[in-house]
């Protein structure tokens, strides 16, 4: 673990500037270590850092072996050659989460969320659920929410006092370089695969997410997916109490929580209205944060209080605007095949989505969300590079029509939409071929739909 009077008066190395190496950095400046922070890439937009922060960006030196530790970035590649040096020359590497952890206060509260996808929605809403709690019941208590959800862990670190919550979101990345993280309640949400070019293989990015329950033990809690089966893999190793969700029917976990279609009904004996947000997918979102905070001691009453105004994320099946009987929906965050396959098994069983994919083409078929789009959509709409290969793989299915931009997607789909239509944008592919990210997609849609329909 580190500790921070071991290493008083050594020096650290940051490897990665951005926002949680530069977090990093600014808490161990603090703190009093001479620190360099060293990026490959060259960086315009490092803030303002304290003088005792030496930055070299554009390639590391061998001036980052000149310390007494290093911390890494998540993003970093576990098999950097900077790293396996490190490893040779036996210096320590802590992940920034462990850092962060290193200097909050000992008494405080940690709930940890992650999972292939669903983390961000999860984190939210476990957050909400919280600051509710404390609102209501401890208002000398606080909730900082977190890791990957876009707020660095190190940040909170100088803010928390004993007794408040923190929960995070945690990746994969910054779970494989954790090595001591004990989360008074772990959730995973589920494991399909992904990220493996990082992992190595299946097996290492499971173990990462293993490493969330590692150092559990008897007194903590476990929160799993009781229908994932590398979640009930997972269980079988498992220190603390175990709860398990399902909103599916069949699972291989004994479930706590289930879905009868209209609420979630725990074994304990209550039920609560899921937040108004669309799909089943949200469901299990919901059900894992309720069991995360009944955990700490939450009522349901608290719990449905903080569903209740919980609203749809941005960029997540957002619904963000009707006109004409016609609902405009933002799921630009869906860069994958699953997540556009989540979103179109989210919709009614009858032809009525015009869908807005395509963007940079990421490998895949486009040919498993050919069911769906038979069942659901009257038109696909496509835009950006990989129009030619989705029309290619797409063709012997519902019309397809060429827009290339985002910009004649909506101006097409607002002109022939109809009452109970759904336009929908739900790409399948990374947003880098026309946008700077996902989010910067999501906005330009919505403004190109709310000026379409002034
Ligand atoms: P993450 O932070 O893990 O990327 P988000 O909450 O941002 O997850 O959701 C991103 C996308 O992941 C959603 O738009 C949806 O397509 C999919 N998703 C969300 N929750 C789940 C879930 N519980 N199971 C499967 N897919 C999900």
């Amino acid at each position: 673990m580190f500790k921070a009077e071991k290493f008083i008066g050594k020096k650290a190395c940051v490897l990665g500037a951005g926002k949680s190496g530069v977090q990093a950095t600014k808490l161990l400046a603090c703190r009093g270590f001479s620190v360099l922070i060293s990026d490959e890439k060259k960086s315009a937009h490092l803030p303002a850092l304290p003088a005792n922060v030496r930055v070299e960006t554009g390639g590391h030196t061998a001036g980052v072996f000149n310390c007494g530790f290093m911390v890494k970035s998540p993003g970093i590649f576990p098999r950097h050659p900077v790293l396996q040096e490190a490893r040779k020359r036996k210096i320590p590497i802590f992940s920034e989460l462990e850092i962060a952890l290193a200097f909050m206060p000992k008494d405080i509260c940690v709930l940890a969320v992650s999972g292939t996808n669903g983390k961000t929605t999860t984190t939210a809403l476990l957050g909400e659920i919280l600051k509710e709690h404390c609102a209501k019941h401890f208002p000398q208590r606080r909730t900082f929410v977190a890791g990957n959800i876009g707020a660095p862990v190190s940040a909170a670190a100088a803010e928390m006092k004993p007794g408040d919550f923190l929960v995070l979101e945690v990746s994969s990345y910054q779970l494989e370089d954790s090595t001591f993280f004990r989360p008074k309640v772990a959730c995973l949400l589920n494991i399909t695969p992904d990220h493996l070019d990082h992992h190595g293989s299946m097996q290492k990015y499971i173990a990462a997410k293993a490493r969330l329950f590692k150092n559990q033990r008897s007194n903590d809690f476990a929160v799993l997916n009781g229908a994932d089966q590398y979640c009930t893999q997972i269980a079988a190793q498992l220190k603390g109490r175990l709860t398990a969700f399902s909103a599916k029917p069949s699972h291989m976990l004994k479930t706590d929580v289930f879905f009868d279609g209209d609420e979630i009904i725990f074994s304990a004996g209550y039920h609560l209205r899921a937040p108004k947000l669309i799909g089943i997918h949200n469901v299990e979102n919901a059900m894992a944060a309720a069991l995360c905070a009944l955990a700490v001691g939450v009522t349901p009453q608290t719990i449905q209080t903080a569903f209740n105004r919980f609203s749809p994320m941005e960029h997540r099946i957002e619904p963000f605007a009707q006109h004409a009987g016609v609902t405009y929906v933002n799921d630009s965050k869906a860069t994958n095949l699953d997540s556009t396959l989540i979103a179109l098994e989210s919709f009614e069983k009858r032809p009525h989505i015009w869908l807005i994919l395509g963007g940079r083409d990421k490998g895949a078929s486009y040919e498993v969300l050919s069911n769906e789009i038979d069942a659901r959509c009257k038109a696909v709409l496509t835009i950006g590079e990989s129009m030619d290969k989705i029309a290619q793989e797409l063709k012997a299915h519902v019309p397809l029509v060429r827009c290339t931009t985002l910009e004649k997607a909506v101006r097409h789909a607002a002109a022939h939409a109809q009452k109970g239509d759904v336009v929908l944008l739900s790409p399948a592919c990374s947003s880098f071929d026309q946008f700077k990210d996902y989010e910067q997609r999501g906005r330009v849609f919505k403004k190109l739909v709310i000026g379409q329909l002034k």
